[in-house]
């Protein structure tokens, strides 16, 4: 897509009070940040505020808020430590989401300094202020600050008020680096691609790709559906799928995308099954032909590898979204992995579309390897399907 948003370059910044939202949702275990790279996506942004002199105010949510016991590990004091470390930068961090001491913070902000407020979505207390965009709380963040840079390409499918809310009541608004770079390359896959546009479908469930199925029956040359969901529509052309994964309710839309999308939609092979669902399961390859009861297809067989990466290989466009198996288990990783490597050696511009898909090419090591991987995979399925994204929306135009 051509963007026609402003960008933080077309703001004069200096001595501006910057209102920033980022997407810090990263993952944390024992209050230890597991995998810093959404925090990593947004420097470039932050950095350009900063040394353009601005007063920059970062805005994030983190997880979900339900009760205030949820608070205690939602808190986005060591998001800011590690935002500190990374920028080798002061970052000051206010406790709140609004009042008194937040205000007084952001008005003793010299230039080039920046602060970061607490989780956005502890205003979920507030009878879900946040994630329902109340008007008060959008006006209120928005009267912290004279313009709003959104880069949180994460929660751009949805309106929140740090998002939407915000950037409906102030009157400078424009987009991040990493948003505008993520809007260019899926528009760039989806809105006119480059053909053959191979898109590749994985992860557990039908009922989630859907629409993304549809709309991509329209625009794909072909669609390569692996992981978990496969197993349907497997069944669906009358397969034996053992114990694999079904959605019994999706058999008939199964069916149908089946017979609209006659040549376009690839389906698996073979299998590696395994004899239940575990880590250590005894594994085998195998076909629905000799697939037992009790067995579960867990990852794509080496045949349906060898189908796929044929495919791939003439490609021009690629999106991919979702794993093929469970990557999370070394002996189910296989064609997950095989996917990658595809898209490592392929010239075609190749986008991995955020979630899990994205985590595996991170861990097994192809991060470099392919065009983009995208740090929103909600908000990259919303824009596969065809579908605006209410937070780029509501920014202003050039
Ligand atoms: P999704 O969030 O729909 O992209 O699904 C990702 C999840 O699907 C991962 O946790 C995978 O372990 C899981 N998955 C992928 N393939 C299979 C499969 N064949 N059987 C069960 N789960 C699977």
């Amino acid at each position: 897509m051509k963007n026609t948003k402003k960008t933080i370059k077309d703001f004069e910044l200096l001595g501006k009070k910057v209102l920033m939202r980022v997407d810090f949702n990263v993952p944390i275990k024992n209050g230890e940040i597991t995998d810093d790279n959404r925090i990593v996506q947004a420097l470039p942004t932050i950095k350009y505020a900063l040394d353009n002199g601005a007063r920059l105010i970062l805005l994030s949510h983190l997880g979900r808020i339900k009760t205030e016991e949820d608070k205690i590990n939602k808190s986005l004091l060591n998001v800011s430590r590690r935002l500190k470390e990374l920028l080798s930068r002061e970052v000051v961090f206010v406790d709140e989401t609004k009042g008194a001491k937040l205000e007084e913070k952001i008005n003793s902000l010299s230039n080039g300094e920046v602060l970061m407020i607490e989780n956005t979505r502890f205003e979920d207390l507030n009878d879900k202020a946040e994630s329902k965009n109340s008007e008060e709380l959008g006006k209120y963040w928005a009267s912290l600050g004279d313009i709003f840079i959104n880069d949180a390409f994460g929660t751009a499918h949805r309106a929140h008020a740090s998002n939407v809310g915000i950037a409906s009541n102030i009157s400078e608004s424009g987009v991040g680096f990493l948003l505008e770079k993520e809007v260019k390359y899926l528009g760039e896959a989806v809105d006119n691609p480059q053909r053959p546009f191979v898109a590749i479908l994985g992860g557990a469930k039908v009922s989630d790709k859907i629409d993304v199925i549809e709309r991509l029956l329209e625009v794909a040359d072909k669609i390569i559906i692996g992981g978990g969901m496969a197993y349907t529509f497997l069944k669906a052309k009358g397969e034996n799928i053992g114990s694999s994964l079904l959605e019994s309710e999706k058999l008939e839309y199964a069916k149908e995308m089946l017979d609209r999308g006659k040549d376009k939609i690839l389906l698996p092979i073979d299998s590696v099954y395994g004899s239940e669902f575990s880590e250590n399961a005894t594994a085998r390859i195998g076909d629905s032909s000799s697939v037992k009861s009790h067995e579960l297809g867990l990852d794509i067989g080496p045949k349906t590898i060898d189908l796929f990466e044929e495919e791939l290989k003439s490609a021009k466009t690629v999106v991919w979204n979702g794993p093929m198996g469970v990557s999370e288990w070394k002996q189910f990783s296989k064609g997950t992995i095989s996917i990658c490597e595809a898209l490592a050696n392929s010239a075609a511009l190749t986008i991995v579309g955020g979630g899990d898909s994205a985590a595996a090419a991170i861990k097994f090591g192809y991060a470099d390897k392919v065009s983009h991987i995208s740090t929103g995979g909600g908000a990259s399925l919303q824009y596969l399907e065809g579908k605006s994204l209410p937070g780029l929306d509501a920014i202003k135009n050039k």
